[in-house]
């Protein structure tokens, strides 16, 4: 079997690897190490869980060992795009931890934090950037950085990048790059736009692949349980009281419906805490921590939110909604059988939502098994439900919230983001998220540049909310001593290289 020992990697780079208990390349790992490290331009089709991040940072790190040179004033040497802070943070940690032996220089740059720091950070030029799109154009423009002098250029999970409208950034910071330049690209699923931007992007790129074109995980039992809205919390709070599932990932369409389910189960003694746009960076940490330690087992989570996030032994995921974007259903259920671990992804899909259904099971090529409400559940009348949802609606407006506006979920259960569902991918209706009226699904408080540039997805806070941090600049190597994962076996999934 390939070692990593076989691939000629620099010492500094092989030795990080020894002390993280790695020996043994991942699938995507071992395609893309050797075309990477020779300088070829990558496309590559994975998802988190797979190893795609050592997967790119491997051989950066061994070429930039290869060809060490002072990064320029206010430059970076390698610029890695990334759609979500919570990502970035991820991806500049793996960079520090594979590193740790180099005396390379990283920075992540995020919107929703003070830019001052950054500009800092930046000044004398920074070997690795990694990066979220709004936040960089404004350090671009406010000349703080250029991209001039970019020797390799990583765009990770490009398909979330486009879902979250950073296309046109996207465009215009590609148009910023030298021409003469590494590009790696990476996406959990090819839709024929990512394909187009990556035949746009990529010279004579070599392709690896470990999951097929919008197939999902295949240790993943999948079952749907048809239920009305004013059924769903009553249902979820059934489900959990099973001390059986240990770990559940429960995901929401938005925000705010986030923080009514985690109300919902508190009421019926089921503790659980919410990761979304509107919590600050400490919340989202702690409440990552205790999902990650075990302390709290269930986490209700926003597709945007939960990007990124690896927490190993999710034994189930919940979608409490039906995304409207089938992807999304993808990377939904993603999250869970991995570590070589079994998983169930549970659906509750109300009567509006039946059309996602169909979508779902369209792109996936696969019927969803639909399961009957489990033993000794009985759901609440209509009437029941409506009047605990107008009770629900006549709690006091959240943080943030405009006054007068709705919080969203209608009772009964009318048309998920005023639109017809399966309108398609990029209106406002459909993605509004179930209740949510369409406009005012803009998550309040969202950036003034984020708008300026047409971003008018769900989830965009990603970029804008968050504590400030301390100095956003790491310095390789690092203190700590933990290698990335400790080394565990993780879940990849069966190698099916693009057609
Ligand atoms: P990623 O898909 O990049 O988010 O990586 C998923 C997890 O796998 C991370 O915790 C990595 O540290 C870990 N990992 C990456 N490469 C390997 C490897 N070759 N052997 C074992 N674990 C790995």
């Amino acid at each position: 079997m390939t070692q990593f020992t076989d691939f000629g990697l620099a010492q500094p780079v092989l030795r990080a690897l020894e002390e993280a208990g790695y020996k043994t390349p991942t699938p995507i790992q071992a395609q893309a190490l050797r075309p990477a490290m020779e300088g070829r331009d990558l496309c590559g089709i994975a998802q988190t869980g797979t190893g795609k991040t050592a997967a790119f940072a491997l051989p950066i790190l061994h070429r930039l060992a290869q060809n060490p040179r002072k990064a320029i004033r206010r430059g970076c040497r390698v610029l890695v795009l990334s759609p979500t802070r919570e990502l970035a943070n991820q991806i500049a940690e793996s960079f520090s931890d594979y590193g740790r032996h180099l005396s390379f220089t990283n920075t992540v740059v995020f919107g929703g934090v003070t830019i001052s720091r950054q500009e800092k950070a930046l000044a004398n030029g920074v070997d690795i950037l990694v990066a979220t799109p709004g936040r960089l154009m404004d350090l671009i423009e406010r000349r703080s950085l250029t991209l001039e002098a970019v020797e390799i250029l990583v765009l990770d999970e490009a398909d979330q990048m486009l879902d979250l409208g950073f296309i046109h950034a996207l465009k215009r910071i590609v148009k910023m790059l030298p021409k003469e330049r590494q590009s790696l690209f990476f996406s959990a699923t090819m839709p024929k736009n990512i394909a187009g931007l990556a035949d746009q992007y990529l010279r004579d790129p070599v392709q690896v692949a470990v999951t097929p074109v919008a197939t999902t995980a295949e240790r993943v039992t999948q079952e749907v349980i048809f239920a009305h809205t004013g059924a769903k919390q009553a249902l979820l709070g059934h489900i959990l009281r099973d001390p059986k599932i240990e770990r559940v990932l429960v995901f929401t369409r938005t925000k705010h419906g986030a923080d009514r389910v985690v109300r919902g189960l508190e009421k019926v003694g089921v503790p659980a805490s919410a990761i979304h746009g509107n919590k600050s960076q400490p919340q989202r940490e702690r409440a990552l921590a205790a999902f990650k330690d075990g302390s709290c087992r269930v986490l209700v989570a926003t597709d945007i939110a939960a990007r990124g996030i690896d927490v190993e032994a999710v034994s189930h995921v919940i979608n409490y909604d039906l995304p409207n974007v089938p992807e999304s259903y993808v990377h939904r259920i993603g999250r869970t059988a991995r570590a070589g671990a079994n998983g169930l992804a549970i659906s509750f899909c109300n009567d509006e939502e039946k059309a996602y259904l169909r979508d779902i099971e369209r792109t996936t090529r696969q019927k969803i098994p639909v399961a009957p409400f489990p033993e000794g559940f009985t759901p609440p009348s209509r009437q029941e439900a409506m009047d605990a949802a107008q009770a629900e609606e006549r709690r006091p407006a959240p943080q943030g919230q405009r006054p007068g506006q709705r919080q969203g979920q209608r009772p009964g259960g009318s048309r998920p983001g005023g639109g017809r569902p399966g309108q398609g991918r990029g209106g406002d209706g459909g993605r509004g998220g179930q209740g949510a009226p369409a406009r005012s699904a803009r998550p309040e408080g969202a950036g003034r540049s984020q708008e300026a540039r047409g971003d008018r997805r769900q989830g965009a806070p990603q970029e804008t909310r968050s504590e400030p941090r301390s100095d956003n600049r790491q310095r390789t190597p690092r203190p700590q001593g933990a290698g990335p994962g400790e080394g565990r076996a993780i879940g990849w999934l069966d190698r099916s290289p693009r057609s």
